[in-house]
């Protein structure tokens, strides 16, 4: 079934019940192949690498919260990542947003560099950059929007004009937004991208990444990939995905609530130098977001006033309900520090050119009681003042 409203789609979106036994969620199909009954003859389903059932489900009720007609999982964010680079050719350019997770970063210049494949990393919030960069050779634009983790503000729709125009494909990694703030398919983009290991997951209990396409033949050469390359995931995180999903949009109610009461507590202490948050209206992106998005995400960067690395330390060290660890999205609040953490693989010149100095804490705002949270964040930065 598809709704017009988000809640009911997260839940019921291309799902039905398990035609074998009535099951409302679909069971872990936890087997890698299945019977033929004579060669070639089967119920659609032959080895699990190529379909598996619980993966069935999944990607069908991420067609539903993203817009799109096709979806693919993949055993990490970064194996979806992987299988859109694997679309272009030696020679072929992209041009990727400058602040993007550091991964991401790591892969496009470590892995594919070497192969041939031409990055240019430019400011997107600054389309003459994205011109400048534009030649025959531009075959792919990579953007994040809030980007990880200065949480800038990318104009999908302007940037999809571009991309058609000169007909690149345009990837938009949703992770941090998820579909219930905005649905980039909606706004011209040809890919949208997921770590479903943070908010779509939610519960900081799996490793899973998903695109989402509209084109049938964009979707035949990233099925052809998936398959080929065999990076997919497995029935167990499949379930997982599609369990948190359903909850999505009440989680994100709540992720967005917090995190606005707490960018406000952030701003007015004396501790802390500035805070970067879209719903801000000095936010350099606040305009765009306000009409891009349904609410301004749970995540909050800001800088301890001394900029320091150690003050930055003692703060993430010294909470007890934030924990300190890598990723976000979960429904528990976590700290970090991306100059020693998430963006280390990113060379400190260019983390500094980008914001991400020493003193930067990165927080994903959890569901717990707001008033816990800032009596937690309050504790820890009194020890820096
Ligand atoms: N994209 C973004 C925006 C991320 O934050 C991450 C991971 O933090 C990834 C992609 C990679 O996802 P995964 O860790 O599931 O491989």
């Amino acid at each position: 079934m598809k709704s017009k409203f988000f809640g009911t789609n997260a839940i019921h979106g291309g799902q039905h019940p398990d035609p074998s036994t009535g099951a409302v969620m679909p069971p872990i199909y936890q087997t890698s192949t299945y019977v033929q009954a004579a060669p070639g003859d089967h119920q659609g389903y032959e080895y699990s690498r190529t379909r598996n059932p619980t993966r069935t489900a999944l990607e069908a009720s991420l067609c539903s919260i993203e817009n799109g007609s096709y979806a693919m999982g993949f055993g990490s964010g970064l194996a979806a990542v992987d299988a859109c680079i694997k679309l272009l050719s030696p020679g072929d350019e992209v041009i990727s947003t400058n602040d993007l997770y550091g991964g991401t970063y790591r892969q496009f210049v470590q892995v594919y560099e070497k192969y041939g494949i031409v990055f240019h990393f430019v400011s997107m919030s600054d389309h003459s950059e994205i011109e400048s960069k534009v030649s025959s050779k531009t075959k792919m634009i990579w953007a994040e929007t809030p980007t990880n983790p200065m949480l800038n503000i990318i104009d999908i729709v302007k940037v999809s004009k571009i991309s058609q125009r000169i007909g690149a494909l345009f990837v938009v990694d949703n992770t941090f937004a998820t579909p219930f703030l905005q649905q980039p398919l909606n706004l011209g983009a040809d890919i949208v991208l997921h770590s479903a290991t943070k908010y779509l997951g939610g519960h900081s209990d799996l490793v899973l990444g998903a695109l989402v396409v509209q084109d049938k033949g964009l979707a035949d050469k990233l099925y052809f990939i998936q398959n080929a390359s065999g990076a997919v995931c497995g029935p167990m995180d499949s379930f997982l995905a599609l369990r948190g999903i359903k909850t999505l949009h009440v989680r994100m109610e709540r992720h967005c609530a917090n995190a606005s009461e707490i960018a406000v507590f952030l701003k007015t202490h004396s501790a802390v130098g500035r805070v970067v948050y879209p719903g801000f209206e000095d936010h350099p992106g606040h305009q765009i977001a306000k009409h891009q998005m349904k609410g301004y995400g749970g995540m909050i960067s800001f800088c301890v006033k001394s900029d320091l690395a150690s003050d930055a330390s003692k703060v993430v060290s010294s909470m007890k309900i934030f924990t300190l660890a890598e990723s976000l999205g979960g429904v528990e609040s976590l700290s970090g520090h991306p100059a020693s953490m998430t963006h280390a693989s990113i060379p400190k010149d260019q983390r500094d050119a980008n914001g991400i100095t020493d003193g930067l804490i990165r927080l994903s705002i959890g569901i717990e009681d707001v008033r816990d949270l800032k009596e937690d964040l309050d504790y820890a930065l009194s020890l820096i003042l």
